[in-house]
C-alpha cells in the first residue's frame, strides 16, 4: 500500500514541488489549495504524471471548519495520512509603525493558527497508526528576526516553538515532528522584492544566491523518509548557509 501525504498551500512554490517531489517518491497525494484556479488544475497532472493517485481540496487553513472537512475527504478515499506537510502561509510586510492589528492577526491566523487546525485533525489518525511525520514550514527569520516582518517572524517562531512541544508530545507513539526554515527561495512569495533587493540579498548569503523550491523539497523528502527515523523536534534551515 502506497504511503499517503497531505501538503498544505500546494498549488504553486515550495508547496507545489513538494508535492510533485513526494509522488516521484511514490507518495499517493493529497494537496490543499486556497483559491481555486489555473494552478490548482495543473498540479493534479503534474502529480498524476508518477502514476500516482491525488485528490484536490479547496479549504481555507485558517478554517478549523474547513480543515476538519479537508482531512476528512483525505481519510476516506485513502484511509490514512503518514506524511502532513504544513507548508501553506503568507506574509503581510509593514514596519510595526504602520501594521494595522487585521494585517498582524491574518498572518498568525494562516502560519501559526492553520498549522494548528491542520495538525490537530490529522494527529488522532497518526497516533491510531503509531506512526506518522509532520513537517512544518518555518522560516529563518523565525530564528532571526526581520525588520517589517513582526507578524511573519512571530508566526515562524511560533511554528518551532509548536513543533518542539508536538515533538516531545507524540515521540513515545512513534510520530515524528519536524520544522524546515528555508531562507530566500524563488517562488512568488518573494517575486515582488526588487531585482537590487535581490541582488543585494544575494551577495549576503554565503552559497551567493537564493535557493530553489526544490532545495527545500529535497529537504522534506529526507525528513518524510526512513533516512531521518531517529530525528525528532529539530529545525533544519534550507538557506544557503544565512544563518549559522
Ligand atoms: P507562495 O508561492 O506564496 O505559495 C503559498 C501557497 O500557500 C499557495 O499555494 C497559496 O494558495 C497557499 N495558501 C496561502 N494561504 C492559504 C490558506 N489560508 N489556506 C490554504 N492555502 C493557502 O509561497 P512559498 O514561497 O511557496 O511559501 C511556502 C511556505 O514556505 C510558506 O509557509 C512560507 O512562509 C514559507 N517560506 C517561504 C520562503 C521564501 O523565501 N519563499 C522563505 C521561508 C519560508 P493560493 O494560491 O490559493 O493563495
Amino acid at each position: 500500500m502506497s504511503k499517503v501525504a497531505l501538503i498544505t498551500g500546494a498549488t504553486r512554490g515550495i508547496g507545489r514541488q513538494i508535492a510533485v517531489t513526494l509522488a516521484k517518491e511514490g507518495y499517493d497525494i493529497a494537496l490543499n489549495y486556497r483559491r481555486e484556479n489555473e494552478e490548482s488544475e495543473s498540479v493534479k497532472k503534474e502529480i498524476e504524471e508518477s502514476k500516482v493517485q491525488c485528490l484536490a481540496i479547496k479549504g481555507d487553513v485558517s478554517s478549523f471548519e474547513d480543515c476538519e472537512e479537508f482531512v476528512k475527504q483525505v481519510i476516506e478515499k485513502f484511509e490514512k495520512i503518514d506524511v502532513l506537510v504544513n507548508n501553506a502561509g503568507i506574509t503581510k510586510d509593514m514596519l510595526l509603525m504602520r501594521m494595522k492589528k487585521e494585517d498582524f492577526e491574518q498572518v498568525i491566523d494562516v502560519n501559526l493558527v492553520g498549522t494548528f487546525n491542520v495538525t490537530k485533525n490529522v494527529i488522532s489518525h497518526m497516533l491510531k497508526a503509531r506512526s506518522g511525520r509532520i513537517i512544518n514550514i518555518s522560516s529563518v527569520v523565525g530564528v532571526s528576526g526581520n525588520a517589517g516582518q513582526t507578524n511573519y517572524s512571530a508566526s515562524k517562531a511560533g511554528i518551532i516553538g509548536f513543533t518542539k512541544s508536538l515533538a516531545k508530545e507524540v515521540a513515545s507513539r512513534g510520530v515524528l515532528v519536524n520544522a524546515v526554515a528555508p531562507g530566500f527561495i524563488e517562488t512568488s512569495m518573494t517575486e515582488v522584492l526588487k531585482d537590487e533587493v535581490k541582488e543585494e540579498i544575494a551577495k549576503n548569503i554565503p552559497l551567493k544566491r537564493m535557493g530553489i523550491a526544490q532545495d527545500v523539497a529535497n529537504v522534506v523528502k529526507f525528513l518524510a523518509s526512513s533516512d531521518s527515523s531517529y530525528m525528532t523536534g529539530q529545525v533544519l534551515n534550507v538557506d544557503g548557509g544565512m544563518l549559522m
